[in-house]
């Protein structure tokens, strides 16, 4: 049976993409030639914010006592769950050696970059997990600057919870600036920071499009924009439940896909006539998001098994990924494309997104087709490294100066002819 659709979106992630292509086009060249206040010009126009940029100790300071305590010790648990996830993850990364041929040595090490720029995203709501999850990877990675950026409200900064959660979780320097000119400012090297040998963190459209175009001169974790999710249920789900987790994940923006697949026609049908009151329930704005979001981005998608079901789900890639069905042990095994799973109805994505230890910085709009999300290893270069005794040296120069020649680089076959004329003086090599 093919696929059915009781709800097709009208809109995708592609929809205006070239516009927006080329509105972030503009603001980098207009910033790289007009440098610091370029960047103001546009913090002015976008965030109606002319405060300080970098902000100062007594700043820091100022934001933090802002905090309560409840929502302090909140984000410490946040912080450690992230922290000790980020450290396992750190632990599989070894520096090895290995002897490919008798007497010639290889190995790989991971170094961590230098200068990490952390997006935390502050247009909609204040996104202080994202500041946790960016600058606590950094830290564990081994980073030795760290910079965390996040758009100013007018007239008043960085919300003070992001700042306090910047801070303890290691930023050296915490700025505020969003959109395009936050992206460009750390990766130009603005306001006095150090160059961004990396860009990290989730971002709506201006600042995805922004990262994509800089990647080459600085690294990027990934393309990850506005949020998606998919829920795969079969009939032992709880429509509410369902229902409630599509509506919190809508909820990102206006722009935000969620999609339902299921086997079950009956609980597809019961899941969409319990969507709207769950949406017109929320406060304003994020009703407005989910609601636009519902209507234009959601797709319902009704399969004829679970295979079809998981096909279905590698095809979309989503961000988020949730089954709540029989057998879990099958979708972990089965499910390829995804950048996190969140398996059985005991968790959810919000717990990913605030507080249970993954990271919450994902691949959008299909890259887990290709990539997973922020981890400490995204900061870490694997480079190799190799060394030779001269008897170990000869075979590997017999070959490369033949396999250079027949590919006519000379010069490179007389690296090798020069080592063995020099070592082994005596014999004749073709
Ligand atoms: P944001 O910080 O990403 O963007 C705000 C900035 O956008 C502003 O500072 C402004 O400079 C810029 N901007 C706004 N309108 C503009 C325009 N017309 N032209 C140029 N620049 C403009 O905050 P947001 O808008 O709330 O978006 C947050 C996004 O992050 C959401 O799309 C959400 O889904 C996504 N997100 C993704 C993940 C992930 O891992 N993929 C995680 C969390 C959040």
């Amino acid at each position: 049976m093919a696929r059915e659709y009781l709800k097709k979106a009208t809109l995708t992630s592609k929809s205006d993409a070239s516009d927006v292509h080329d509105t972030v086009v503009k603001i980098l060249a207009d910033i790289e030639a007009g440098g610091d206040e370029a960047a103001l010009k546009y913090a002015a126009k976008f965030d109606q914010y002319e405060g300080n940029v970098l902000l100062t100790p007594a700043e820091i300071e100022a934001a933090c006592a802002l905090v309560p305590d409840k929502l302090k010790e909140d984000i410490q648990f946040a912080h450690d769950n992230v922290k000790r996830f980020a450290e396992m993850q750190k632990s599989t990364v070894a520096d090895v050696e290995y002897e490919v041929v008798p007497g010639l040595t290889a190995g790989q090490k991971a170094i961590p970059v230098d200068a990490a720029g952390c997006y935390a995203p502050g247009g909609r709501y204040s996104h202080v997990a994202s500041a946790i999850m960016t600058v606590t990877t950094a830290k564990v990675a081994g980073c030795k600057h760290i910079t965390a950026c996040s758009p100013p409200r007018p007239g008043i900064g960085i919300a003070p919870a992001i700042v306090y959660a910047a801070h303890i979780c290691g930023a050296d320097k915490i700025m505020a600036m969003g959109g395009v000119q936050g992206v460009a400012a750390m990766t130009f090297g603005l306001f006095g920071l150090p160059k961004a040998n990396i860009l990290v963190g989730p971002g709506n459209q201006f600042v995805a499009e922004a990262k994509r175009i800089l990647f080459g001169r600085v690294g990027i974790d990934m393309i990850a924009g506005p949020t998606d999710s998919l829920v795969l249920a079969d009939h032992t789900a709880d429509p509410h439940i369902v229902a409630t987790d599509l509506v919190s994940q809508a909820e990102h923006g206006y722009n935000s896909p969620v999609w339902l697949v299921t086997d079950d026609r009956e609980l597809a049908q019961d899941v969409m006539a319990r969507i709207p009151a769950l949406i017109d329930d929320l406060p304003d704005v994020n009703r407005e998001n989910a609601a636009a979001a519902w209507r234009d981005y959601a797709e319902v998608i009704v399969c004829a098994n679970r295979e079809e079901m998981a096909a279905t789900s590698d095809e979309y890639a989503p961000e988020h990924l949730t089954v709540q069905a029989e057998d879990l042990t099958w979708w972990l095994d089965r499910l390829t494309c995804y950048g996190s799973l969140f398996l059985g109805e005991e968790t959810t994505v919000s717990y990913g997104d605030k507080a249970a230890g993954t990271n919450h910085v994902l691949p959008t709009s299909g890259a887990a087709n290709y990539t997973g999300g922020l981890s400490v290893h995204k900061y870490m270069k694997i480079v190799t490294w190799q060394q030779a005794t001269r008897e170990g040296s000869k075979p590997v120069a017999e070959a490369t100066a033949r396999i250079s020649r027949l590919e006519g680089m000379e010069g490179h076959a007389r690296a090798a002819d020069v080592r063995l004329a020099k070592y082994f003086p005596d014999e004749a090599f073709d």
